[in-house]
């Protein structure tokens, strides 16, 4: 009896990962035909405000995918589908370049220029990243302060040494460097002081818990703080409420985005909002 009921349940989870398996190679392939197309793919930006003057100071670029059939798919679930099957190198490009067109055609609508901060994977950091950037920059005739290169802890963990030489040589093209979701990886301290970077992001499950739960707090002051101390500028994610806004500016935090300010932004949104704060901003 009980053995016949473990086959059973051994038949029925065998089935489930088989669908898994099959899910996955429909994904996979339908992502490389997206790519193939670049009709599904866009990106939205959103904004980025200086905590202290108000100012829109950038945005971030995020990719998304319009499935045919289902619908609209996070990049949280197929940026690792992605980076498991090779795709991130394509698809990281095919997001360089889009955002950096979407900023010239935005400056020749005469638009005020600001950051495009771009999301890579630890998969794209290449040797010849460099080189690709300085390409791009130089084909769409952007200045390469215009670009920040948003990089995560992963990085740090396999090859610290390796990776702290190749962004500096990402620095020397003239882009900046971001630190995304700071506080939920692992690398140590002493490396992350050696590396040439402008912007400190500091993760939204931090933000989650202010300004009311201890830890929470204690760690975004030591974060803000030990930024401050190295000379990085600390840029605060996901804040949704004005409590959170109000925290984070009190304990000198410099930057933020979150849903409170703004979502992200389809392109016509953004350059709406770009048009509206035109004087602000120049
Ligand atoms: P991330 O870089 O940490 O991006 C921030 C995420 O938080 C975005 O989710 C954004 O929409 C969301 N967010 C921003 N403000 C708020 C808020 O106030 N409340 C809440 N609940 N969420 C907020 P998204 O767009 O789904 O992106 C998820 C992740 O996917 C990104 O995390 C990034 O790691 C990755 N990703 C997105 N676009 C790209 C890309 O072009 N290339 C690569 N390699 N990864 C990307
Ligand atoms: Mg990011
Ligand atoms: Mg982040
Ligand atoms: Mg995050």
């Amino acid at each position: 009896q009980a053995k016949s009921e473990g086959r059973n349940r051994f038949c029925l989870y065998v089935r489930s990962l088989g669908q898994r398996v099959v899910d996955r190679l429909q994904l996979e392939n339908d992502l490389r035909q997206a790519l193939r197309l670049e009709q599904q793919l866009f990106l939205v930006y959103q904004p980025q405000w200086d905590l202290h003057s108000g100012q829109l100071i950038g945005c971030e670029v995020l990719l998304r995918w319009q499935h045919p059939r289902r619908g609209l798919i996070s990049p949280a679930e197929f940026i690792p589908l992605a980076e498991e099957t090779g795709l991130i190198l394509p698809l990281g490009s095919w997001v360089l370049r889009t955002a950096l067109a979407q900023a010239r055609a935005w400056r020749e609508q005469g638009l005020p220029s600001f950051t495009l901060a771009v999301n890579l994977s630890t998969a794209q950091l290449t040797a010849d990243l460099p080189r690709q950037i300085s390409a791009l920059l130089r084909g769409y005739e952007l200045p390469a302060s215009l670009l920040e290169l948003e990089v995560t802890e992963t990085l740090l963990m396999t090859a610290p040494e390796e990776a702290t030489q190749l962004l500096g040589e990402l620095k020397k093209t003239g882009v900046r460097i971001a630190l995304d979701d700071f506080g939920t990886g692992y690398s140590s301290l002493a490396y992350l002081s050696r590396l040439p970077l402008d912007v400190l992001k500091i993760d939204k499950s931090f933000v989650d818990g202010l300004p009311d739960r201890q830890d929470d707090v204690v760690i975004t002051r030591l974060i803000i703080r030990m930024a401050a101390q190295l000379g990085i500028t600390t840029l605060a994610e996901g804040v949704e409420t004005e409590a959170q806004q109000q925290f984070l500016k009190a304990a000198g935090c410099h930057l933020m985005q979150g849903y409170l300010k703004a979502k992200p932004l389809q392109q016509q949104e953004m350059a709406a909002l770009l048009l509206a704060l035109k004087s602000d901003l120049s």
